[in-house]
């Protein structure tokens, strides 16, 4: 693999009586042949300066059984070819030289059988020979007339090419015929039915179409594809072998061609010229462009030419002088294609399906690694697998009850979990932000500090400072005006926020904890009573988990130690010669009851082993029972809270616009907190201090505020003297 290769060309002479014995002559290495031509020669054609050519090829194969010409020319290409390498056959040479008798052979006489057929039985035969592999074969027949393409095995009755149109594409597996049918075969017999099929199709077409068979290229394409039976590997090996009868390669003028036959001639000349100028290109090695797309022969042949495959070709010749002129042409060719070098590779495949199925072997292997880790670290059953919903919102209660205080710490218990701990936290933290906002909003009317038609409207009602700051409160805080900060920036809140927190808390319903309590007691006591039990058998199984754990790790060390002990007297009882006795060994008591504490031992490790292995299952169904009732737990709350907490439709409609609670007002409990006098003190700052601009508004809201807190002492002195009293 890998390594660089010329292509093989052979020669094959028609079998004649009129041999030109005077002209071509065959050396004694059996590659080489000489061609002499009489300056006086009758056609007096090639009448140049040249008379003498030698042509060194691989093999020169004159009155060959088609037997010998398999056995030298395809069989190693086939046989590479179930190695996962390309190979392409071809056959050159003018008309009547004998290229289909080569390729196809005579179809009714078995022993006159030609490279194809006995490539199909070939490739059968080394699948029987590799029972380890699972191969597939599959063929096709195309033939190339006049630049048109024809499926030979096509099902249909024959029909034009504008009703079947083909269509070479290129993808990077190489080149294929779109439209062009594949078929499977599993036996030798189906693989020869097709070939026969296309053989006959072909004639047919020849008549029906009125055309020259010579004058069409055909390629028969074998398909293989290996795969391991024994490795679950997902690689696997695919090749084609090309079998290619070309064309007659006959020059035109030599017979007057005219019409149809000219277009024709013309059609094949092309090819076979394009053919030539790729396979020139192909030998250069400094060429990086093969012009394989002039033609249809050369693009659909252009992952079989040179490149990564085996390449052979079978130049048919004629041995009579009358015929020499296209000898000699054909014997340029097969030289010119002798310089071509190939670099054959294996065509490597990967099977995704099989790629998953051993990486999910491999998963499962690794997890069984990791509970193994995990019970020697004894450490109780740590699921990795993906989190399901349950699961999920279990972590969502616990981060909720760990930011209520209710729940102390978050027990680490593996990657996944912290990773949706996270996770939870920004859903918690983001539900919050809405609901404070959604608060609000149904308490409070929120004016955009970008709506500066609506915030001038509330100046000028006195109600708020350019700041966004009700008129009479220090740095807005204190009162609950919902108006934003000008820099509404991310972070920035803290400051609204807080001002938030301290409006709302004495009109919010009970925290969350305190609710939960309740509704545990009420609605909830059914579920929370399971939940409990469930909980509890749980723990206990968990527990004995942890002590059959502890145990078998005990008797292990017991195991190890026993072994140790008994290795100790084995030795001792060696040094002192002991070994045997007429067969028998002799051991003394402590050994043999060493043996028996091992034996017993074992016995002992296998049953807590297999306990452990019970109690694992039985935890994890009670795991699975305890999230199921938890989840019910907090969806039944959430539930329950917001029926029993909503904020009341009146109240809601008191906020709207026109309601009884207007934008800029204080909230009720705020002003329930003022006394009159102080009211009527507020209203009159309202009007007073606006005019005297913004920089007094601070000073008067200090001053309100010391007012309050006075009147609160005040109102709070007077009732303790009443209490007393
Ligand atoms: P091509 O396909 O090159 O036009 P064919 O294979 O059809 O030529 O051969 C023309 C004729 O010569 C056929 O009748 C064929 O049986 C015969 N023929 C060609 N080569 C041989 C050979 N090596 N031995 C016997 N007969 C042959
Ligand atoms: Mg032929």
């Amino acid at each position: 693999m890998g390594s660089r290769k010329k292509v093989h060309a052979f020669v094959r002479v028609r079998p004649t009586d009129d041999f030109a014995h005077e002209m071509i002559k065959y050396r004694d290495d059996n590659k080489t042949i000489d061609i002499h031509l009489k300056k006086d020669s009758r056609r007096g054609v090639v009448n140049n300066q040249q008379t003498d050519w030698s042509f060194k090829l691989d093999r020169v194969l004159h009155d060959a059984s088609q037997d010998l010409v398999y056995e030298t020319v395809a069989k190693d290409v086939v046989s590479q070819a179930l190695n996962g390498f390309n190979g392409t056959i071809m056959c050159y040479g003018q008309t009547g030289a004998g290229k289909t008798y080569t390729m196809t052979g005579a179809t009714e006489n078995y022993k006159h059988r030609g490279i194809l057929p006995r490539a199909l039985q070939q490739v059968f035969k080394m699948i029987e020979e590799r029972p380890t592999h699972a191969i597939t074969v599959r063929v096709s027949y195309l033939e190339i007339y006049n630049e048109s393409l024809f499926d030979l095995l096509s099902t249909l009755p024959y029909v034009g090419p504008s009703v079947t149109p083909m269509t070479i594409v290129e993808n990077p597996q190489g080149v294929f015929i779109k439209g062009l049918s594949v078929h499977l075969t599993s036996q030798e017999e189906d693989a020869f039915s097709l070939l026969f099929e296309g053989e006959t199709n072909r004639i047919i077409a020849s008549h029906t179409m009125n055309k020259n068979s010579s004058r069409s290229h055909c390629i028969f394409t074998i398909y293989v594809e290996a795969r391991s039976r024994t490795l679950s590997d997902e690689k696997y090996v695919t090749s084609k072998i090309n079998l290619v009868d070309l064309a007659g390669s006959e020059r035109l003028g030599k017979s007057r061609s005219e019409g149809r036959v000219l277009k024709e001639a013309t059609y094949i000349n092309k090819s076979l010229s394009f053919l030539e100028q790729a396979i020139i290109a192909l030998g250069d090695q400094k060429r990086d462009h093969i012009p394989f797309r002039q033609c249809k022969l050369t693009h659909a042949l252009k992952d079989s030419l040179g490149g990564n495959c085996n390449m052979v070709l079978v130049t048919n010749i004629y041995g009579e002088a009358a015929q020499l002129e296209e000898t000699l042409s054909s014997l340029r060719f097969a030289s010119r294609m002798k310089l071509v070098t190939t670099e054959p590779t294996v065509n490597e495949k990967y099977d995704a399906e099989r790629m998953v199925k051993n990486l999910e072997k491999e998963l499962a292997l690794l997890k069984q690694e990791l509970a193994i880790h995990d019970s020697l670290a004894n450490r109780t059953l740590v699921n990795y697998d993906p989190m399901d919903e349950i699961q999920i919102a279990e972590i969502n209660s616990q981060v909720r009850r760990y930011l209520e205080g209710t729940l102390e710490e978050i027990d680490i218990i593996n990657l996944r979990q912290i990773q949706e701990v996270f996770n939870q936290f920004r859903v918690v933290l983001s539900q919050q932000e809405q609901e404070v906002e959604s608060t609000l909003r149904r308490k409070y009317t929120l004016i955009d500090k970008n709506d500066y038609a609506a915030i001038s409207a509330v100046q000028k009602a006195g109600l708020v400072d350019a700041d966004g700051h009700l008129v009479g409160e220090p740095d807005g805080q204190g009162f609950g005006l919902g108006v934003a900060p000008f820099s509404t920036k991310p972070g920035k809140k803290s400051k609204s926020k807080k001002m938030f927190k301290e409006q709302l808390r004495p009109s919010t319903p009970p925290a969350k904890p305190v609710a939960f309590e309740d509704f545990k007691n009420e609605r909830g006591s059914e579920i929370n009573r399971i939940f409990k039990e469930n909980k509890s058998i749980l723990n206990e199984r968990r527990k004995r988990a942890s002590e059959t754990t502890q145990r078998i790790n005990a008797i292990k060390r017991e195991i190890d130690m026993t072994k140790e002990a008994l290795n100790l007297q084995k030795s001792l009882r060696e040094k002192q010669g002991e070994y045997e006795n007429k067969g028998l060994m002799i051991i003394d008591e402590e050994e043999f009851l060493l043996i028996l504490k091992l034996k017993d031992l074992k016995k002992q490790y296998r049953t807590e082993y297999q306990d452990l292995r019970d109690l694992r299952a039985e935890i994890q169904y009670c795991q699975h029972l305890v999230d199921q009732c938890r989840h019910r737990l907090l969806t039944e709350f959430d539930i329950w809270y917001n029926e029993s907490f909503f904020v009341p439709e009146d109240l809601q409609m008191a906020v709207k616009p026109g309601g009884s609670i207007r934008p800029g007002m204080m909230p009720l409990s705020k002003i329930v907190s003022l006394g009159e006098d102080d009211q009527d003190r507020f209203s009159q700052l309202q009007q007073t201090t606006l005019p005297e601009g913004p920089d007094s508004v601070s000073f008067y809201n200090a001053k309100v505020k010391m007012e309050q807190k006075h009147n609160y002492l005040k109102t709070m002195m007077g009732l303790q003297q009443a209490h007393r009293k």
